[in-house]
């Protein structure tokens, strides 16, 4: 492997705190760190004696790797399983059903070996997971090379990875601890919902995220009936009950957050709660659409996720913001709402903040990992160019990214996977399929 990388561009996105685009701009990237950014002519002459590779040209936009805030990878191998269904019905009909009599180590692993390729190649460099069997879905995210955030999940009730909220507990203190200082993995909490972990095992669940300062992971009024239901249980609506029980303290990202009244907003706006919008899930499921604009006003870090590619069916996160761009707009009636830069935003920066990696994360600046993004710009449908944010967001296909970057290493190159057979990974996918089919 090459010491120093130039990855060049007619455009810099560099998402930092000044909004900087550089023009005809390169970054140099040296043992997975961003050393320097500045203008390309000046940089391929400073570094002219030295042995670098480049990568990208002048047809380039170069840009942060994408943070996917909200995944279950390794449901990939659900993907078109169970269409048209509402939440409950699709979950407890289909893919619980699923998951009790296949999910394995082997199924995680395979399952997210795929996920991981998918990600890379739309420009994910990081995924927030919640999902079982942590140290597989670890393994594939090193054979991948894509960063990821993996929650242990936690429940009250038995699956093939654990017996109760104690065993899943247990996985998650030494998941944690196994990979505490790993270049790739980030270890996390996920105490599934509110309706599955009781007010015990989602305050375990935070102390253990504090004691290892670690983030959590949940889902949350992803549905009018989980409202409800909480409502009828607690005598008040979700946010408010975890709020009042004290589980709001620390990094936590809450995935869907659909069914928010003003109070609510406020709250995870105070506890600087992150949000991983997952408005493709939201639609396909009719969970409803969460209150994003709103929650911006708030200044709430809001981030994009897919959900598990079973409810959406793909992980793609371009595709993801365009559409939420749009229906926010289409909801409020006002146009100026999730403008381009603010999409930008909900894909790199803000979610790396909710995930409480964004000194390392979420913008290209010295010092910071190279993980990134260089899209080819020389297609018809990416022509002209009058806003750069405007050709990624409405007009960029996931498809036009070519070379992607994690920790500084080229695992995409010309929209190939460097380091893996990737017929292999689609033919153990059909494999499982089969047998999931019979
Ligand atoms: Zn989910």
């Amino acid at each position: 492997m090459q010491d120093i990388s130039i990855i060049i561009g007619r455009y810099i996105i560099t998402m930092n705190e000044k909004e900087e685009i550089i023009e005809n701009g390169a970054v140099v990237v040296e043992k997975g760190i961003i050393r320097e950014i500045g203008k390309g002519n000046e940089i391929l002459d400073k570094y002219k004696n030295l042995a670098v590779h480049i990568y990208g040209d002048e047809n380039s936009a170069v840009m942060p790797g994408f943070i996917n805030s909200h995944t279950h990878a390794a449901m990939v191998l659900f993907r078109g399983i169970a269409d048209d269904l509402p939440l409950k019905v699709w979950l407890t009909e289909h893919i619980w059903p699923k998951e009790s009599k296949f999910l394995s180590q082997e199924f995680v692993f395979d399952g997210t070996c795929l996920a991981c390729l998918e990600m890379l190649k739309s420009g994910t460099t990081t995924f927030n997971d919640m999902y079982f069997f942590t140290d597989s879905i670890a393994s594939a995210v090193k054979k991948m090379r894509i960063g990821a955030v993996i929650g242990q999940g936690i429940l009250d009730f038995p699956t093939p990875s654990g017996k109760n909220a104690d065993e899943y507990l247990k996985k998650a203190q030494d998941f944690a601890e196994k990979y505490k200082n790993d270049p790739l993995v980030i270890p996390a909490v996920a105490p599934h919902a509110i309706y599955t972990c009781s007010k015990e095992t989602l305050l375990k669940s935070k102390e253990l995220a504090l004691k290892n300062n670690i983030p959590v992971h949940i889902h949350l009024s992803e549905t009018f009936q989980e409202v409800e239901d909480c409502i009828k249980k607690n005598g008040k609506r979700p946010v408010v009950y975890l709020n009042e029980i004290g589980f709001f303290e620390g990094k936590i990202t809450a995935a869907h957050a659909v069914w928010l009244n003003d109070e609510e907003i406020d709250i995870m706006a105070e506890r600087e709660i992150g949000v991983a919008h997952c408005i493709e899930s939201n639609l396909k499921l009719s969970s409803g659409i969460a209150p994003i604009a709103r929650l911006v006003k708030k200044r709430v870090r809001v981030g994009m996720g897919t959900d598990g590619a079973a409810s959406n069916n793909n992980l793609d996160i371009l595709e993801e913001i365009s559409i939420a761009a749009k229906i926010q707009k289409g909801i409020t009636a006002d146009p100026t709402v999730l403008n381009v830069k603010t999409c930008m935003k909900m894909l790199t920066i803000w979610p790396a903040r909710a995930l409480g990696i964004d000194k390392e994360r979420g913008s290209i600046e010295s010092g910071k990992r190279a993980d990134l993004v260089v899209m080819n710009l020389n297609k018809p449908h990416l022509q002209p160019i009058y806003d750069i944010y405007s050709t990624i967001i409405y007009s960029a296909k996931s498809s036009d990214i070519e070379d992607v970057f994690v920790n500084g290493v080229p695992v995409i190159v010309k929209g190939k996977h460097q380091f893996c057979d990737e017929d292999e990974i689609i033919n153990k996918a059909n494999w499982w399929a089969e047998r999931i089919k019979s």
